[in-house]
């Protein structure tokens, strides 16, 4: 039953140095009066609680009001606590339309980043209801939930903010869809993992310095990406395929892939890949991780070698996006459910056709054109923008 809002109700707030059995305390104190509660929060930082109870007063003939009072101050003086009691009537007011989850990622978090946001939001009409942190390492990782401030336009405010701040700020409203099973589908060079595999395969072809210069300019949007693979794969021509391995073994994951993987499974979340790069590497690292999903060209070998050429349809910006909706589809996730994370511009429209697009250590290009952007080089930091905690990844790894 909801309390009416002209019933007059109390918020006693109580602050100090925490210990075991305030909580109990004050709410043994508040059962003797019957009173029901509406509202509570608590929170403790660095040994000092504050502890905030929303409660209906006493009945007529078994206390008054200033009785109650009197009982809680004295409560609260016996442990050296403060306390407050403000009257008032009925619940909280409800909060504003327009929901949204602030996630912002500081590396460190400076006394100017908050204030930014919070004016940001404040400028929006919006009204900051929490604030809490979601991690302290490897970066500081802290969530502001809002209302009252379209999703859309405060992700536009605040896109603004972050580039000037040199913080990583990503917006995304509020509700169950944040909650609900999910597909995660990333990228594989320079994201997945800290290589770029062609020019690995390249070093040993000893053609590094031509490819690396035409993944650059692929990657920067200024080649068409198909014919750009098709140039670099041929200068791989006559490679002897016992380089696959060697390759292989070279591949750096990115700090934190495993943490962002391990952590989704567990959570039931499905998760894929899709590279431009090769399926003699994508297939491997599928194996490795336990991913759901891989789809990447094929480097044709006959006789040992590599023949210079790739088979099958070819992974390209396009081929990314639609390999994303169908392993959505395959999941049995819809795609506003669904998460994804590149570097690059043949990135671009699978992380706009995701529900949440994370650039990640992106290009500018890309940076621009996506939802939200992670410029710190950890690849679980993304699990603070699906608001999990460090404290609780860390729990499940101890499990
Ligand atoms: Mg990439």
């Amino acid at each position: 039953m909801s309390t009416p809002s002209d019933a007059p109700t109390l918020l006693i707030k109580i602050f100090g140095k925490d210990r075991p059995g305030i909580t109990a305390g004050l709410f043994d104190t508040l059962a003797v009066y019957g009173l029901d509660v509406v509202d509570i929060e608590q929170t403790v930082t660095r040994g000092r609680i504050t502890l905030c109870a929303l409660v209906t007063v006493p009945a007529p003939g078994i206390a008054t009001e200033g009785e109650l009072r009197a009982t809680v101050h004295s409560w609260a003086e016996s442990l050296k606590l403060q306390a407050e009691i403000l009257s008032g009537t009925g619940d909280n007011p409800p909060r504003g339309h327009g929901r949204s989850h602030v996630t912002v990622l500081g590396h460190p978090l400076t006394s100017g980043s908050v204030a930014a946001v919070a004016a940001a939001v404040t400028g929006r009409g919006g009204n900051i209801d929490r604030i809490f942190r979601l991690a302290k390492y490897p970066v500081t990782a802290v969530e502001f939930a809002v209302s009252g401030a379209p999703t859309e336009e405060l992700r536009t405010a605040l896109a603004t903010e972050a580039s000037v701040l040199g913080v990583d700020i990503a917006v995304v409203s509020a509700g169950l869809q944040r909650r609900a099973q999910r597909l995660i589908v990333m990228d594989v060079d320079s994201t997945l993992i800290q290589d770029e595999v062609i020019e690995l395969f390249a070093g040993h072809a000893g053609c590094e310095d031509e490819v690396a210069e035409v993944t650059a300019r692929a990657m920067r949007g200024e080649l068409d990406f198909e014919q750009s693979l098709h140039a670099r794969v041929a200068l791989l021509a006559g490679l002897d395929a016992s380089v696959v391995d060697k390759v292989r073994a070279q591949v750096r994951l990115t700090p934190g892939a495993r943490t962002l993987v391990r952590t989704l499974k567990r959570l039931g979340y499905q998760v894929g890949v899709v590279s431009g790069g090769f399926t003699q590497v994508t297939d491997e690292l599928k194996e490795r991780l336990g991913l759901d999903f891989a789809a990447a060209n094929t480097l044709e070998i006959t006789d040992g070698k590599l023949t210079g050429r790739v088979t099958g349809e070819i992974v390209d910006r396009a081929g990314k996006a639609r390999l994303l909706k169908s392993f959505a589809a395959q999941a049995g996730v819809p795609l506003a459910q669904t998460v994804a994370i590149g570097d690059g511009a043949n990135d671009l429209d699978m992380l706009n056709a995701a529900g949440l697009g994370v650039a990640f250590n992106a290009k500018p290009l890309v940076r621009e054109a996506a939802h939200t952007a992670v410029n710190v080089p950890f690849l679980d930091t993304v699990l603070y923008l699906l608001g999990i905690t460090r404290e609780e990844v860390e729990a499940a790894d101890i499990e």
